[in-house]
């Protein structure tokens, strides 16, 4: 686990920067951890209520900073800590008038943090199809230091923060977020990290980072790496033969950027779903090839219903039309230079002639970039909206890696989440709490607010 920086750089560069933590990702999960490091902490207020009694003392206790509470207490005591904070954050299904919540924000002084991320803040909702919309309310999506009513109010928009939410909202979402909370100035994008790689585990910092920058290649070292890559950082590779034809496309925006009438998708999850549905609506001819039986698909039809492109789906489907065409267990073996796209299906081998392929099959996160480590924990989630992910196995009191100390998966990519759509925001308070503890912030005087 030992590594010499000298010899990991194989010479030494000119500068190393040095940063306790560093935050690779910044996409909601990265964010929150951001705000909360920064110094935007909770505080419960009012009148709230934990459903185990030892629990609700401990809350009344530390009820004025909950990030000091040591996370182990809550979980000895039966309830998992995310749902402590969950609890106050979504206490119910709809979105509570903010006079009405229990948790609040101050902001106090601010520890040495430093995000890289490819992304502009809001991480790959940047990169979404252009009418993308989301799988749940406005409000799930929101990280408490600046709800999403308060965005709608600041910046005049009339939403309803139950409804869900379009790209064109949520990227200004999480940009404002990111300004309003003063995040900006410790926000590197454009930075692609290549590598995280230990250094000692007993004296000096435990991490050596390398990115490629718009300055070229930068290295860092910190004490706490915050993993907030996100669950398709890695793209799943397409084994067929002629990817690179000019004609086929892995990142899907908006069939007005196709001039051709005929298109391809390959795929068979939420997003190959959207693209075959808005292409087949703007009048193209679609082929939709997956990989999986007509079972799964439908189901997942059937159980999103309550969305409305989901219903467009559907209806599509149960009509006679002629335009959509699927392809259930089936796989492309060849893109031809001239368009033709062999396919193996149930029935044996068929060549389709298109204008456009879209690939859309996911990705997973990128575990690799973390090198000269022992082998990672790792444990599949799942969960009702289909989402899944190879998870990070981590101290489900702190989120921290129970194979790596020092380094926390944030956002989808720690182990207990839960309900992953509204889950994964709260471990932002675990994470910086228990950075926090152990840089001895709360020992310090360091819990003045700031003026
Ligand atoms: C079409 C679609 C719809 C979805 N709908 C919902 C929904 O309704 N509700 C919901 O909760 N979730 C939804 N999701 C899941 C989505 O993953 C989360 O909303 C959220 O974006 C995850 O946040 P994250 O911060 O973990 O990861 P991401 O948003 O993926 O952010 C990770 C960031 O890390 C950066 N990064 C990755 N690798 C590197 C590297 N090597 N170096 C530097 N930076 C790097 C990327 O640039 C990216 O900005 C949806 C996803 C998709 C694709």
């Amino acid at each position: 686990m030992t590594a010499d920086p000298d010899r990991s750089l194989g010479s030494r560069p000119e500068t190393i920067q040095h940063h306790s933590v560093i935050i690779v990702g910044g996409g909601p999960g990265g964010l929150g951890v951001a705000a909360t490091l920064e110094g935007w902490h909770p505080y419960f207020k009012g009148d709230f209520e934990f459903p185990v009694p030892e629990v609700q003392e401990l809350a009344e206790q530390f009820r004025d900073c909950p990030l000091e509470l040591d996370q182990h207490r809550v979980l000895q005591a039966g309830l998992r800590p995310i749902e402590f904070y969950r609890m106050r954050h979504h206490p119910v299904q709809e979105a509570l008038p903010l006079d009405e919540w229990t948790l609040g924000f101050t902001r106090r002084s601010r520890v040495d943090w430093k995000l890289l991320s490819l992304d502009r803040p809001g991480g790959l909702w940047n990169n979404v199809p252009r009418e993308q919309l989301t799988l749940g309310p406005a409000h799930w999506m929101e990280l408490a230091q600046y709800p999403v009513q308060q965005f709608y109010a600041d910046t005049g928009r009339d939403s309803d923060p139950n409804a869900l939410i379009h790209k064109n909202d949520i990227v200004p979402y999480y940009h404002a977020f990111a300004e309003k909370l003063d995040l900006n100035r410790r926000i590197q994008t454009g930075a692609e990290v290549t590598c995280i790689r230990p250094l000692s585990e007993d004296a000096g910092p435990r991490f050596l980072i390398e990115a490629e920058t718009d300055a070229g290649r930068q290295w860092y070292t910190c004490d706490f790496v915050v993993f907030a890559v996100g669950p398709k950082s890695s793209p799943r590779h397409l084994s067929a033969d002629g990817t690179d034809q000019p004609y086929v496309q892995f990142n899907y925006n908006h069939s007005d950027d196709l001039p051709g009438d005929r298109v391809m998708v390959v795929g068979g999850g939420r997003s190959a779903d959207w693209a075959a549905t808005e292409c087949h609506d703007a009048g193209k001819t679609v082929v939709y090839v997956m990989r999986q039986t007509p079972d799964p698909h439908l189901k997942l039809i059937n159980e999103s219903q309550h969305l409305p492109y989901y219903r467009r789906l559907a209806q599509i489907l149960s009509e006679d039309q002629e335009r959509l065409g699927l392809l259930y267990g089936s796989e492309v073996k060849e893109f031809r230079p001239d368009g033709n796209v062999l396919i193996g299906t149930p029935e044996g081998d068929v060549e389709v002639q298109v204008d456009h392929v879209i690939v859309e099959i996911g990705g997973e996160p990128d575990y690799s970039l973390l090198q000269g480590f022992q082998p990672l924990t790792l444990v599949p989630k799942r969960d009702n909206f289909r989402f899944q992910v190879m998870q990070m196995q981590t101290d489900q009191a702190t989120f921290e890696s129970v194979d790596v100390s020092g380094l926390y998966p944030a956002g989808y990519l720690s182990q207990g989440t839960g309900l992953s759509v509204i889950g994964f925001h709260c471990g932002a308070y675990l994470i910086a709490g228990d950075i926090l503890r152990r840089l001895g912030y709360f020992n310090t005087a360091a819990l003045m607010n700031e003026a």
